[in-house]
């Protein structure tokens, strides 16, 4: 089992906004008056309670005493609960100081909870907490169907934005087969549809920005003729930015399902290095392709999952030519330094109409494995 956890941004409403700044409140006091019983009991000559004991204290006798304590989330009592233990033990094994109290201005305002039964779960657009209902939440990273959600740790940090750090347990998968040819494979950059695989496989990724161009003109065209700072014009601007935002959406969807199910098929992946920032350039003739197609984000997606998988991903070093040798014999042919040549027969071995791109996806491919074994 390995653990791994997530940070995600959330935009409580206000009445989420209380609750989280209540839950706050009483895991903080919590904590207070379980420090004072242990302190009273230890002054008396009674024996420090246990980290479950002390849970069972708060349960039967805080939650009595303090019914507003019933209004939060429970699981975030007892792990402040746990959280004061945590400190007497590293205390009592001399690796830290003795517990102080927290301070309403000074303590982090944070509480975790446990998942249990569907409590936490991960949507398109929000984050479901227990007492808080579904909050709104930027999912920049989808978990993996075989992750389990272990805890949620609730922040709102110094600024007054919220985080929650998810955690989850997933199986590693350890390979203790060498990388063979099969689980292995190599992708050349496409300016139009992502990628090429050495199998010859196509991404096909759909063309976001352009099918939303001529909307996106029009807007922009809109705002034009708009007085700068009027009414309409902020409007028009809120406009055009949900049209990008659209338009990204879209695309970070497919580049997910893509990289996905790329590095649950291969533990082996072999890209080359490319300056993504140099290739966007206009004087390289594709840079409205390449700002569209989102390859280097592509590309980092399928590096976490290949390494949360246990698997290899492999850059090619950017001036090993790989569209100009045969992938079956390794001539270097230069003629093919020129683009317009799509298709070629190889002159040393024979090899009859060769692709362009499907014989560089091969030779990145053979090189990423000839480096992962060197
Ligand atoms: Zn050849």
């Amino acid at each position: 089992m390995a653990n791994k956890a997530i940070i995600y941004a959330i935009y409580p409403n206000n009445k989420q906004n209380e609750q989280c700044q209540k839950t706050f409140g009483c895991c903080r006091f919590v904590y207070n008056q379980m420090l004072t019983v242990q302190q009273n009991r230890h002054k008396s000559g009674e024996k420090h309670l246990s980290k479950m004991s002390a849970n069972t204290y708060c349960n039967q006798h805080l939650k009595t005493d303090y019914p507003f304590l019933k209004e939060v989330d429970k699981f975030a009592l007892t792990n402040a609960v746990y959280h004061l233990s945590g400190g007497y033990d590293r205390f009592f094994k001399h690796l830290g100081k003795f517990p102080k109290y927290k301070n309403k201005h000074k303590a982090r305002k944070s509480y975790t909870t446990n998942f249990t039964n569907g409590n936490i779960d991960i949507g398109n657009n929000y984050i479901k907490l227990p007492k808080l209902g579904k909050v709104k939440a930027k999912i920049h990273r989808v978990p993996d169907d075989n992750w389990k959600i272990k805890s949620a740790t609730v922040t709102q940090n110094r600024d007054n934005t919220y985080q929650v750090s998810v955690l989850f347990e997933y199986d590693k998968i350890v390979y203790d087969v060498p990388v063979t040819d099969t689980v292995a494979i190599g992708l050349d950059y496409k300016s139009d549809g992502l990628y090429v695989d050495s199998n010859g496989k196509t991404a096909d990724m759909p063309h976001y920005y352009r099918k939303s161009a001529e909307k996106l003109a029009k807007s922009q065209r809109k705002l034009k003729h708009m007085i700068i700072g009027s009414n309409n014009y902020n409007k028009q601007q809120k406009r055009i930015a949900k049209i990008h935002r659209h338009i990204a959406n879209q695309r970070k969807d497919f580049l997910h399902k893509e990289s996905t199910a790329i590095a649950k098929q291969y533990s082996c992946v072999c890209v080359e290095d490319l300056n993504m920032k140099a290739m966007s350039n206009k004087g390289f003739g594709n840079g409205k392709a390449t700002l569209d197609n989102g390859y280097g984000m592509f590309l980092n997606m399928l590096c976490y999952k290949l390494q949360d998988r246990g698997g290899y991903f492999i850059k090619v070093d950017k001036f090993f030519p790989s569209s100009q040798l045969c992938h079956c014999c390794g001539f270097k042919n230069s003629k093919l330094k020129d683009l317009s040549i799509r298709r070629w027969d190889c002159p040393a071995c024979g090899t009859k109409n060769i692709d362009r791109d499907i014989n560089a996806a091969q030779n990145i491919k053979y090189e990423g494995l000839r480096l992962l074994s060197a």
